[in-house]
């Protein structure tokens, strides 16, 4: 596999990522492209399925300050610069589809868990990032295949 000029690497920050990055960062070197990572912040409204009753605009500061700070350190690890890091806030399939069309990314790396029953018929980021995506998709096998989280 060769020929690409830019990765956008798709990171939820989670121990996964490790196993996510290692093949980026391989696919990086071999075709000597630029690697830029991203991290989606979902808007606590999104992630309960709606309006809340609450003022929760300081949790969900607090969420964007331990997020940046961990993206901070896992690119600082593994060797991306600072102005290939982002950090965006939305629904994370579509907040990674519009990146990549922004970035000219033409592969986008994420992990993905084999998936059975229920947790596959509720989909995953995986699935909805290569549907839709209009570069390739590169999906990293992670996790245990029984794995729900
Ligand atoms: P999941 O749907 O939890 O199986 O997510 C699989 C993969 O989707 C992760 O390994 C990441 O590559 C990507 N992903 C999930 N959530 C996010 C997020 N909030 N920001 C960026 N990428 C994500």
């Amino acid at each position: 596999m060769g020929g690409y000029s830019r990765i956008l690497l798709a990171v939820d920050l989670t121990e996964d990522c490790k196993r996510v990055a290692e093949r980026a960062l391989e696919l990086a070197e071999q075709s000597g492209a630029e690697l830029h990572v991203v991290h989606v912040i979902e808007p606590l409204s999104l992630a309960y399925g709606g309006e809340i009753p609450m003022d929760l605009s300081s949790v969900q500061d607090q969420i964007h300050d331990q997020a940046k700070s961990h993206l901070a350190a896992f690119s600082s690890e593994i060797g991306i610069q600072e102005h290939r890091r982002h950090l965006v806030f939305g629904r994370p399939e579509s907040e990674i589809h519009r990146l990549a069309n922004e970035q000219n990314a033409d592969v986008i790396v994420v992990g993905s868990h084999g998936r059975h029953g229920i947790a596959l018929l509720l989909g995953s980021t995986a699935n909805g990032v290569l549907h839709g995506a209009t570069c390739d998709v590169l999906a990293v096998r992670v996790g245990n295949d029984t794995s729900l989280s």
